[in-house]
């Protein structure tokens, strides 16, 4: 008798809630915002990647539905085929300009800019170097290109130094990927010691700005420029759904590099055009991030207003210099049990735990459109009890 090819399913689900690291989906039921309607229940939204507030906002709204009714829901196609509009082109020109690279390419997602740009750049011969921490999508890119990988301790550039000397003449290229900002401990990546090291190792460096767009910097370019490093070469990585509002990703850089992914990244050449709505959308984001600083400006003093008030000798709350901030917790039982007694407080601050982050706490992130008294609920919740 064959045996069920599926019956290990069961199993391996059963020993994913043992060990607490269950998941399911909560329903939103309202318009992205600083409070929003969870399941059936207003609450304080602090689990939102819409820093500057924008994918609620009318303007976004507006041009994504124009862009529909002007050019219908989809782009029918890929970008080399049928799904190659001249809104593309305007989003990619907007983002460069923000940016202040010479040219962008847009992706259907963060995830596939990831997958695709990494792929694209280095093969079987050659050598990754990924800090321990990174995002998912930096990670799977790796393992997709097929190169070496070797990762190397959190934001950890001596011994990152160490790595390079070892193992960088036994390959031909090499890319060293990193977060900008770490996306589930707010911290930053020192871009300007990998730059200097790229360049004694003749390395290639790949940073994602996806939790930096709109947020960090002067113009709101995002962390490379918050360390003055726009003039340098690199390759900036992105996403168009957390301060932007919308959804896509994108890759910003020199305009060969650019040339280069249009006709050799896999998830680029291979998948549907980004829909115009969304493009749109995003369109309208980087104009507003452009023209609207105080939004940014908004958001910065928020931060400093919760970071502030969770100083306190009972809360862990972890090293940040961006608008995610997590307290730690000893457990996931105890991360989990908190994330639950936030939420029945009307507050949402969910708890991540392993295996997404090596130690248990709970994350909030911080929009330019919340309010002073949003923070103080947050503070009355977490000393409750
Ligand atoms: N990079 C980082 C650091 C992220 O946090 C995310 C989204 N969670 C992505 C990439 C992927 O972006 P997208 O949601 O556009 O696929």
């Amino acid at each position: 008798m064959p045996t069920d090819p599926y019956a290990w399913i069961e199993p391996s689900l059963a020993t994913i809630h043992q060990a607490n690291w269950y998941r399911s989906v909560q329903t939103i039921q309202s318009r992205p915002g600083a409070t929003v309607v969870l399941e059936g229940r207003e609450v304080i939204n602090f689990a939102s990647n819409d820093y500057l507030g924008l994918a609620g906002d009318e303007r976004l709204i507006e041009a994504a539905v124009g862009a529909a009714k002007e050019f219908g829901t989809g782009a029918t196609g890929s970008r080399l085929i049928t799904g190659h509009r001249q809104l593309h082109r305007e989003l990619e020109s907007a983002i460069a300009s923000l940016k202040q690279t010479e040219d962008a390419l847009v992706f259907s997602s963060g995830y596939l800019a990831s997958l695709g740009a990494i792929a694209a750049l280095v093969g079987g011969r050659d050598l990754i170097l990924s800090d321990q921490y990174n995002h998912s999508s930096l990670k799977n890119g790796a393992i997709v290109s097929g190169a070496t990988v070797i990762d190397y301790p959190h934001c950890d550039v001596a011994d990152l130094k160490n790595k390079l000397g070892q193992h960088r003449q036994q390959y031909r290229r090499c890319l060293i990927i990193t977060d900008s900002v770490f996306s589930m401990d707010g911290d930053l990546c020192q871009i300007p010691y990998l730059l200097d090291l790229a360049e004694e190792f003749s390395c290639m460096l790949l940073v994602d700005e996806a939790h930096a767009t709109g947020v960090l910097g002067k113009t709101g370019a995002g962390c490379v420029e918050h360390f003055g490093c726009s003039d340098r070469t690199l390759i900036q990585i992105g996403t168009l759904s957390k301060a932007l509002g919308s959804l896509g990703g994108y890759v910003a850089g020199n305009a060969t590099l650019i040339d280069f992914l249009r006709n050799r990244a896999p998830s680029w050449i291979y998948t549907t055009g980004l829909s115009p709505a969304d493009t749109a959308a995003a369109l309208a984001a980087v104009k507003i991030v452009q023209q609207e600083p105080l939004r940014r400006a908004r958001l910065w003093r928020n931060v400093g207003i919760l970071k502030n008030l969770l100083r306190l000798p009972n809360l862990k709350l972890l090293p940040s210099e961006s608008s995610i901030l997590c307290l730690q917790l000893n457990n996931a039982a105890e991360a989990l049990k908190m994330g639950q007694k936030l939420k029945d407080a009307g507050i949402f601050a969910p708890a991540i735990r392993p295996p997404t982050v090596p130690t248990s706490r709970i994350r909030m992130t911080v929009m330019a459109n919340h309010e002073p008294v949003h923070f103080q609920r947050l503070l009355e919740a977490l000393m409750e009890g």
